[in-house]
């Protein structure tokens, strides 16, 4: 599925859609350059699961755990990840085969980790459509 938002409340909305279907165990993969609206969808997203507290993107820890809404959400980045096995110490499998949602912000970059099944979502900007537009695939892995 493509989507195409033009402003960051469109974005926010996709995300939080996709919070209102997501299910227990569900993996959320982002892939996107810097600055393309990653953490955006994320706020969506945790809205849609009807988390209230504000969701940034974790600096200081691999990974942010909110238990407010609907379904525990575990919201990764990994941006400075410098191995894999930094992902192991945390408990990356434990969360990601649990009942929560995980979420992963530059999921890429630990491709070889990353379980079978998940919801893959690529954003991307096309500056030939605007400084604000982005496309955003989403695409289900079984
Ligand atoms: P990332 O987490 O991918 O590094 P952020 O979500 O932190 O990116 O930032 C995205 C930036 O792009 C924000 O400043 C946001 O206002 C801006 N922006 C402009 N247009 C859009 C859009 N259509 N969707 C999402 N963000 C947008
Ligand atoms: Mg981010």
């Amino acid at each position: 599925m493509v989507l195409e938002t033009r402003s960051p409340e469109e974005t926010f909305h996709v995300g939080m859609r996709l919070g209102q279907e997501a299910y227990a165990g569900q993996v959320f993969t982002l892939t996107g350059d810097l600055g393309v609206g990653k953490t955006v969808f994320t706020q969506g997203l945790a809205k849609g699961l009807g988390i209230e507290e504000a969701v940034n993107s974790p600096t200081f820890t691999i990974v942010q755990e909110y238990d407010g809404g609907r379904l525990p959400f575990y919201h990764f980045d990994v941006y400075r990840i410098g191995d894999v096995e930094e992902m192991e110490e945390v408990g990356f499998d434990d969360y990601v085969m649990g009942e929560g949602v995980s979420l992963i912000e530059w999921a890429n970059l630990i491709e070889e980790i990353l379980p079978e099944k998940r919801t893959e979502v690529l954003i991307e900007k096309d500056l030939s459509q605007g400084f604000d537009y982005r496309r955003i695939t989403i695409r289900e892995i079984p």
